[in-house]
């Protein structure tokens, strides 16, 4: 991603006047038009609408506007489409929503607008974000752009795919049980779900409420602190919005880790892990150590029922959240001759069939007569689980675990066994039913074939800066970041558009090494 435009150098060019915002936006167009057919990250986006924004933009910086007072000005962000852009269409990658087009901005969206932002379009998701891979969305899977044949993750795979990728600068997500982490894995970028309330969820289509959070992908970790700086914050219209001031996270980067305690997690090291991901985050530990950190092991003894647990307390919510679906109000029909044939046509034929698994598992779970059993159950196993992150927290400033068991996995592989499919999220859903905050980082790269391995830091509740100083020490100065390469299909675009004279792309400025 060295070569990539990340949000930072776009600051930099704009204000610098190398670069227009419209000239901007057009680079990353281009590269969207000759990428898709491979990656299929987006489902929509709207050159013209984009362009517009990209012209305003562009006034507003002759008029003397700085980045310090409008951080994103003239800068393309791609966002999932689970998140409500008024005017737009918000199908959450499912059938059931139709022609649905959002009435409002979600706040993250009028923080995006505030900030200056263009937005570029709508990115791929599983359907409802009930997935590992983005292959569950009705309008066909993202690829993996180091490797097409692999999938992207999930269920933010569009928009860790379009970052990875270089299609924009930056996207938002949204993390339930690793949706945002785990795709960033897999294609090598920055994911940060925020603790839970710290970033607004007014305007996110709901899959299991008490544990959905929008957060930034992006290219590096400075990026992942300017863009959780713009959508952080107090918000009167999500109930559970946290009211602490947001600190200035850009300014607490340091490459310098004295002082600071990571904690390995017995637990999360056992077997089951590839090898290649588990030397990958030795050496990254090592080097954690080289920088000052103090290493400790430390248990978080709960971890083994924290799977069933998830499983049960997303799909219960998300039965009662996918309930307004129903075919009256809006989106997708299907008539029947009474109301109760409408309801069983329209959401037999709009919801997919991992949608309906959860839907048909979640009514169950909370049934009368298992609802003690399983639910309540559930709800107590996450009070330890939570408490046992607290207690590691008393000792130390954040926790060192893998993301996945495995680098990014073949299309297809995983598709007909659900309960594998839910164990590739065994490292990260945790952090959501407890509440607290998770990022995920590339550290490296398996050998053959060559995909990149995330690692994964988890902090206390509103930890985001110190996650964010502990990730930003470790990419300024890993070995390894000096022998990057980009994606293969980028690499061969570039090559394309730097060599054809009628230049295809636009060329940016350069922007170093
Ligand atoms: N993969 C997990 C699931 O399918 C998490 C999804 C998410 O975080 N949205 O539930």
């Amino acid at each position: 991603m060295r070569d990539q435009l990340t949000l930072a150098a776009c600051q930099t060019l704009l204000a610098q006047r190398q670069i227009s915002a419209q000239e901007l936006v057009r680079l990353f167009l281009s590269r969207i038009a000759h990428l898709e057919p491979h990656l299929h990250a987006f489902l929509d986006w709207d050159p013209d609408e984009a362009l517009a924004q990209a012209r305003a933009a562009d006034r507003a910086l002759a008029f003397g506007i700085t980045h310090q007072q409008r951080p994103l000005l003239g800068i393309p962000i791609g966002i999932k489409d689970n998140i409500a852009v008024r005017g737009h269409p918000l199908r959450c990658a499912s059938r059931i929503l139709g022609d649905f087009v959002a009435p409002y901005d979600a706040t993250v969206i009028e923080r995006l607008r505030a900030a200056g932002a263009v937005l570029l379009g709508r990115l791929n998701m599983d359907e409802f974000a009930m997935g590992s891979s983005t292959e569950n969305s009705a309008f066909g899977p993202t690829r993996n752009p180091w490797d097409l044949e692999r999938t992207a993750g999930g269920s933010s795979g569009g928009s860790a795919a379009a970052v990875a990728a270089g299609e924009c600068p930056a996207a938002l997500g949204s993390d339930t049980g690793g949706s945002i982490r785990q795709p960033a894995a897999f294609c090598g970028c920055v994911g940060l779900k925020p603790t839970y309330g710290r970033v607004s969820r007014y305007g996110l289509v709901a899959f299991a409420s008490s544990l959905d959070q929008i957060g930034p992908l992006t290219a590096t970790v400075q990026d992942a602190a300017l863009l959780l700086q713009v959508i952080a914050g107090h918000d009167p219209r999500d109930a559970t919005s946290l009211p602490d001031p947001v600190p200035d996270y850009v300014a607490g980067l340091c490459p310098d880790l004295r002082g600071i305690c990571l904690g390995l997690p017995r637990e999360y090291f056992a077997d089951g892990i590839h090898p290649e991901i588990a030397q990958a985050l030795q050496r990254a530990t090592e080097h954690l150590q080289s920088l000052g950190a103090e290493i400790r092991e430390v248990s978080l003894p709960h971890t083994p029922w924290a799977l069933a647990t998830y499983y049960i307390i997303a799909t219960a919510e998300a039965s009662a959240n996918l309930a307004r679906f129903d075919g009256i109000r809006y989106g997708f029909r299907v008539d029947g001759d009474d109301p109760v044939q409408l309801y069983k046509r329209t959401r037999g034929q709009g919801f997919g069939p991992e949608v309906k698994r959860r839907i048909i598992l979640g009514t169950f779970v909370l049934s009368s007569g298992y609802y003690d059993a399983y639910y309540l159950r559930a709800q107590k196993v996450r009070t330890l689980i939570r408490r046992d992150f607290l207690e590691a927290f008393r000792q130390v400033d954040a926790l060192i675990t893998p993301v996945t068991p495995s680098a990014a996995f073949r299309l297809g592989e995983k598709l007909a066994d659900p309960l594998q499919m839910y164990l590739t999220d065994v490292f990260t859903l945790s952090c959501n039913l407890a509440g607290i905050c998770g990022l995920s980082l590339p550290c490296g790269f398996t050998r053959e074939p060559r995909l990149p391995i995330g690692l994964q830091l988890l902090g206390p509740p509103l930890g985001e800066a110190v996650l964010l100083r502990i990730a930003y020490a470790y990419e300024q100065t890993a070995d390894w970041q000096r022998f990057y390469s980009p994606p293969p299909i980028v690499g061969q675009f570039l090559q394309k558009a730097g060599g054809a004279s009628s230049g295809s792309e636009p060329t940016a400025p350069s922007i170093g090494p």
